[in-house]
């Protein structure tokens, strides 16, 4: 029969021939454009597409970009959301990072055209962020920072950290754990909920390698409390002999007006801590990152340590790195930095453009997530909507991932960049059409 689909179906090198198609073999690879090829022709054969929409088909069921990760818009109001690869990279970052993606010049130097040392810019932008630290060094991540440390001084010997300052950083990985795998023995003082000098003075000894305070970052502790502050234990330290090294966590460079209780390297430094320890994808805002910053012999030591190699950054993470620390604020920082009253404004704008008999402008707590500042709540709006759009949203183009709460959706506009508001009414306008429509069996 003329009209029998199966004999109409394209051949496989006439469809992967079609322009469009092409182009996508180019962006994606001809393997994975020839897979989507063959289910699109398999669909033919059944009957369920016509032989002249094959090609489309094929472009329409194909990602634009080789990566199966989506980009999503976060409304949760959580500005450091774990699940959502914690801080979103700046722009300035971003093309940063595409030009350091090329052959660059990260261990060249172009004036001598000899070996350069790895970083330096990024390190030295670092440096200047935090006058304080003689000497700073990047490693993969917070958890490697530690690892490093505790290696590098303590294999072998002990560390001395107050009970309840034995975090356990997310998915079961727990930082005394981590100390304890490179070889270091803890010494725990104090209770859970309170410690005092004495308990410090009571457990240093020639054993000790380092004494280690930890920032409590994903949770508080409330009720009978006491810690021993930085600028105490320093003392102690500093007539012992013995380094004092700080975990703040968030990576907070210099103290910020919206987060009072959160630690910050400069502080913790001129408190006397040898070394600080951090993150570069919380507070700082920058990539997945470990700093390590303070004394510069101690720094000079871990750097040249053969674990060091081991735990180095690539050349993405030096470029996204120097970009966040001397560029424009990172998103994080912005985020931080807008007043809850813009945030009203725009929600109200937002409402207005997805339609008052949906969604309403409200007051909102958002926060500043997992990697620091637990319990802070910040002062936030969002856009309240149904919470049947919550599932629909979550699927939309880009998708929309919100918080439930008291009956509604809230699109918490706290981590969500201005210049994106209209996209975000676009995707809340599509799906609530949607939903509406499949409702009355539209
Ligand atoms: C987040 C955190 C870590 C772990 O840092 P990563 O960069 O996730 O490895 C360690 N210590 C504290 C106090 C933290 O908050």
């Amino acid at each position: 029969m003329e009209d029998d689909p199966r004999r109409r179906t394209p051949r496989t090198d006439a469809v992967l021939a079609d322009p469009a198609v092409a182009v996508a073999a180019e962006r994606l690879g001809r393997e994975r454009v020839k897979a989507a090829v063959a289910e699109a022709l398999q669909e033919c054969r059944a009957g369920r597409l016509a032989p002249e929409h094959v090609a489309a088909y094929v472009v329409e069921t194909l990602p634009t970009i080789a990566t199966s990760m989506r980009r999503v818009i976060n409304a949760t109001g959580v500005v450091v959301h774990t699940n959502l690869g914690r801080a979103p990279l700046s722009s300035a970052a971003v093309d940063a990072v595409t030009v350091a993606a090329g052959a660059t010049d990260v261990e060249l130097d172009l004036a001598t055209g000899r070996r350069g040392r790895r970083g330096t810019v990024a390190l030295a932008a670092l440096a200047a962020r935090v006058p304080d630290a003689g000497g700073v060094h990047v490693v993969n991540n917070g958890a490697a920072a530690l690892a490093l440390v505790a290696c590098a001084l303590a294999a072998g010997r002990r560390i001395v950290v107050a009970r309840g300052e034995l975090v356990e950083i997310g998915d079961g990985f727990r930082i005394p754990e981590l100390l304890e795998s490179v070889g270091a023995t803890l010494h725990e003082v104090g209770a859970t909920n309170r410690v005092h000098l004495a308990d410090y003075e009571a457990a240093v000894d020639d054993d000790t390698a380092f004494v280690l305070k930890v920032h409590p970052s994903n949770f508080r502790v409330e009720g009978f409390t006491s810690s021993v502050p930085v600028d105490a234990v320093a003392d102690l330290c500093r007539a012992r002999g013995v380094p004092l090294v700080v975990d703040i966590g968030s990576g907070l460079l210099a103290p910020h007006p919206r987060l009072p209780d959160e630690p910050d390297a400069t502080t913790v430094l001129r408190d006397g801590a040898t070394l600080v320890t951090a993150s570069g994808d919380k507070l700082l805002g920058g990539p997945q990152a470990g700093l390590l910053l303070g004394d510069v012999e101690l720094v000079e030591r871990l750097r040249r340590h053969p674990l060091a190699r081991a735990l180095r950054v690539d050349k993405l993470t030096l470029a996204a790195l120097e970009a966040t620390l001397s560029g424009p604020p990172a998103p994080v920082a912005v985020a931080l930095d807008t007043p809850p009253e813009e945030l009203l404004a725009r929600a109200r704008r937002l409402a207005l453009a997805i339609g008052p008999d949906l969604a309403a402008a409200v007051h909102s707590d958002g926060r500043v997530g997992g990697g620091g500042a637990p319990g802070v709540t910040l002062p936030s709006a969002a856009v309240a909507l149904p919470t049947d759009l919550a599932e629909p949203l979550r699927h939309a183009e880009p998708p929309v991932v919100g918080r439930v709460a008291d009956g509604r959706l809230l699109l918490d506009l706290l981590a969500v960049p201005a210049d994106g508001d209209d996209e975000l009414a676009d995707v809340v306008r599509r799906v609530a059409g949607s939903v509406a429509a499949e409702r009355t069996g539209g």
